[in-house]
């Protein structure tokens, strides 16, 4: 049975099958790819490991999808991990002697290490070495085992939160930034393709449009797009039919969800429009305060929706004329 015929069907892995796996296929971030395109070229041509990366910037923008292409393009072998993962030092030390030449090991969330793990962090990175505490007390003594060269991938949503000692460890740091409208459209259209489904231009640039930036986005909603084509439609991703899916999800002509809404109302409602602090925000949406920075404030402040002052968030004008309220004559910037 021919998956692409039965899009309602899909295989588990179908986030696996849109995933570009070679840098020529990975759309969008052109001065990230154009420098990694060299750093990579000039490491395999000098038979080396490539120099540390630490991949930054909101959920969902390609920094996993990033490093498993720099593994595959160095044709070396790729290891994933993540900081919440790894609680004890030997979790780590267990993953880097086992490290083949030049490999690269992805660690996710890397600004979530704990102290005692990004300490054998930092000697493998510089030296490609572990120091080993062996024995306790006066007795204990430090025995050095030397590791094979390798590429550590670090990937955050937070940058300030990682420790200076470890952001200055990284040779390549690189901001990834929202995917226009047009890198959007290209990606939306390759994954219509990848699932077998006829798609109008109009259609795909629907879905692009409202993807709140975000590659990862714009697939989840390729995907209940083409359920609802196969269910209602004609089999055709049309302009009408993807818009009648997106708004039955909740996602309104600019990309914003619920979420998105409630914390626009809720500065507008009961705050005239701020300043309020963070904290206030997220005890008052019942959402981690990490939620609220990682994933809902980056695409309100990139869309001018917000602003971030000293004293705290404040929606712009732009806000108050999106959900549709007056804003009060104190409030006015
Ligand atoms: P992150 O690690 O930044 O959270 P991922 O690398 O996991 O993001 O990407 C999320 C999803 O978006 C994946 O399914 C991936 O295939 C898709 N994706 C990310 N970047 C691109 C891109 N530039 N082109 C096409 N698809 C992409």
């Amino acid at each position: 049975s021919d998956p692409t015929l039965r899009p309602d069907r899909l295989p588990e892995d179908a986030d696996r099958a849109l995933r570009p796996q070679v840098l020529a296929d990975f759309v969008g971030q052109a001065e990230a790819r154009a420098n990694l395109s060299v750093f990579i070229e000039s490491a395999k041509m000098r038979g080396e490991a490539m120099d540390h990366t630490l991949f930054h910037g909101p959920p969902g923008l390609g920094k996993t999808t990033l490093a498993q292409i720099m593994a595959r393009e160095l044709g070396v072998g790729f290891r994933m991990t993540s900081g919440p993962v790894l609680a004890k030092a030997g979790d780590l030390a267990a993953i880097l002697t086992n490290l083949e030449p030049r490999d690269v090991l992805f660690i996710d969330e890397i600004h979530r290490l704990s102290a005692v793990v990004e300490e054998v962090l930092y000697p493998a990175m510089e030296d490609f070495a572990l120091d080993l505490v062996i024995g306790e007390g006066p007795a204990a003594r430090t025995v050095r085992i030397e590791l094979q060269p390798f590429t550590l991938v670090g990937a955050t949503t937070r940058l300030g939160l990682l420790t200076t000692p470890l952001r200055d460890r990284f040779g390549i740091p690189t901001r990834l930034q929202f995917y226009t409208e047009d890198e959007l459209d290209l990606i939306v259209t390759r994954g219509a393709r990848l699932l077998g489904i006829e798609a109008d231009a109009e259609g795909t640039r629907e879905i692009a449009r409202r993807a709140r930036g975000t590659p990862r986005i714009a697939g989840r909603l390729l995907r209940r797009v083409v359920d609802f084509v196969t269910v209602e439609g004609t089999g055709r991703l049309t302009r009408a039919i993807a818009d009648h899916a997106l708004t039955r999800m909740g996602v309104d002509h600019l990309g914003l969800d619920g979420a998105d809404r409630r914390y626009m109302l809720l500065l507008a409602e009961n705050y005239g429009g701020g300043p309020v602090g963070v904290e206030t925000i997220a005890a008052a949406l019942s959402e981690s305060r990490d939620a609220i920075e990682e994933v809902i404030e980056p695409y309100l402040l990139q869309q001018g929706l917000i602003q971030r002052t000293p004293r705290g968030r404040m929606l712009a004008a732009k806000a108050w004329r999106h959900i549709g309220l007056e804003q009060p004559r104190s409030a006015a910037q």
